[in-house]
């Protein structure tokens, strides 16, 4: 018998390790998903509390718990709970991360380092571990599972995430392990809407990634040119809110395309991926995070009513998020109403309301102006708040009529309010709000330094 120099363990292929990391990754975030509830409590206890024993080690981090002692007395360790802790403003995030030079345990492997877009003030530097990156990547692969998909179907990406590219697109080779046709990434701000539209068009893919505000833009274009649309499976989003009025639109081009969007943030990964049986409901990422729904005083809200989301990014030891307010606003649930699985589930997404005001010599302030503050002054159907100066803004509203001399002196008396009765506010009411095309819109235009 002649000796290969193989044994059993490689039967029947060598598989590649990274790919049996992300199978076995992706089927332990689905198995703890599906499991009874024990599971995943019992497992983000542990990871928690290595977290935490592993962070009470550094000078940096005790300097937070110090706070949180002289706030709310002596913490009982046998009685931990998360919500001991201070709730992590973005700027507290930032001021942590800059306090000290990042490190991780030699099993979480090396440490990337980024930056927030910045689409919510001033960006945040940070840095995540291959581990941590490693499991982010493993629950999108769990997605695919959750909803079904058939990864021997087409799928086509246009985001910024492939990165610049030599003509229409760049081909990702088939992977035997993983996906076993070729997938389509195209760089998102390498070709106009109407190319997008008309390649999306011939490539026809089974199922497309992309991000709401390109999806919105394709579809009218689309409609506008009277091009003939592909019929898509689904259609993957991130990034924005999705408005159900999307939906409709995407079901009626894409041939009854479903969109099925994921809530994650740059800074821990993945939060939440949208139940499989229904566009109201998100299952929370129980594997990477755990989620808060908390009051503006900090307190827990009661089951299905609506508060700010708290972060904690359970393998984001290199700049921990503990307690982060992403500034989001949600409905919690303690499990998805919409197909009964036991882990808790999230709705009414709403996107970041915060802004950062500046007040001079590096001073800023946390401010927040929702929907409900802008309608209780009259009918606004769009705003723009402008810092243009240290003391100034302009506002920018559209409205349904003619603004009255009563909703003005509403505005102006909520602005005071919230942002601060020493700043002075220039409305202008407008027929539509210029806003930077192809670029996100943003609400607030902070000063620039
Ligand atoms: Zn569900």
């Amino acid at each position: 018998m002649g000796n290969t120099g193989k044994t059993l363990l490689d039967w029947p292929h060598q598989a590649p390790i990274g790919a049996v990391h992300t199978l076995a990754d992706a089927h332990f975030v689905l198995g703890l998903e599906l499991g009874p509830s024990e599971w995943w409590q019992i497992w983000q206890k542990q990871r928690l509390a290595e977290l935490l024993q592993w962070l009470n080690q550094h000078v940096w981090w005790k300097a937070n718990s110090e706070e949180t002692r002289n706030n709310q007395g002596n913490v009982n360790q046998s009685e931990f709970q998360l919500a001991d802790l201070p709730i992590m403003r973005r700027e507290y995030f930032r001021a942590l991360v800059e306090s000290h030079t990042a490190v991780v345990p030699s099993e979480h492997g090396n440490l990337h380092s980024s930056q927030t877009s910045g689409s919510v003030g001033i960006p945040a530097r940070f840095h995540r571990s291959e581990l941590s990156n490693r499991i982010g990547l493993s629950h999108y692969w769990a997605d695919n599972f959750r909803q079904g998909r058939d990864m021997s179907a087409c799928m086509a990406t246009i985001t910024g995430l492939p990165g610049p590219h030599e003509g229409t697109h760049r081909l990702i080779a088939a992977d035997e392990w993983l996906h076993p046709s070729e997938q389509l990434g195209r760089n998102s701000t390498q070709f106009s809407i109407l190319e997008h539209a008309k390649w999306l068009c011939e490539m026809a893919p089974t199922y497309w990634s992309t991000t709401p505000a390109t999806l919105s833009a394709v579809i009218s274009v689309i409609k506008l040119k009277g091009l003939t649309a592909p019929r898509i499976s689904q259609i993957m989003t991130m990034a924005h809110v999705v408005e159900p009025a999307l939906r409709e639109r995407a079901r009626k081009v894409f041939g009854g395309a479903s969109i099925r969007d994921r809530y994650s943030c740059e800074e821990v990964g993945p939060i939440a991926f949208q139940c499989p049986e229904s566009d109201d409901y998100y299952h929370v990422a129980v594997a990477n995070v755990i989620v808060e729904i908390v009051d503006d005083a900090g307190m827990p809200t009661t089951e299905g009513t609506s508060g700010n989301v708290l972060v904690t990014g359970l393998h984001q030891w290199a700049s921990p998020a503990i307690r982060y307010d992403l500034g989001d606003i949600a409905t919690g649930h303690s499990h998805c109403p919409g197909c009964g699985a036991t882990v808790p589930a999230l709705s009414k997404l709403l996107g970041r309301k915060y802004f950062l005001v500046n007040e001079g010599s590096g001073s800023v302030r946390h401010v927040r102006l929702l929907a409900e503050h802008w309608l209780a002054c009259g009918p606004v159907r769009e705003h723009r708040v402008v810092q243009t100066g240290l003391q100034s803004f302009r506002i920018e509203v559209v409205m349904d009529h003619a603004m009255t001399p009563s909703e003005g002196l509403a505005m102006q008396a909520m602005l005071k309010r919230v942002v601060g009765s020493e700043f002075t506010f220039g409305l202008m009411q407008l027929e539509a709000i210029s806003w930077p095309a192809g670029a996100k819109r943003q609400e607030f235009v902070g000063l620039v330094p």
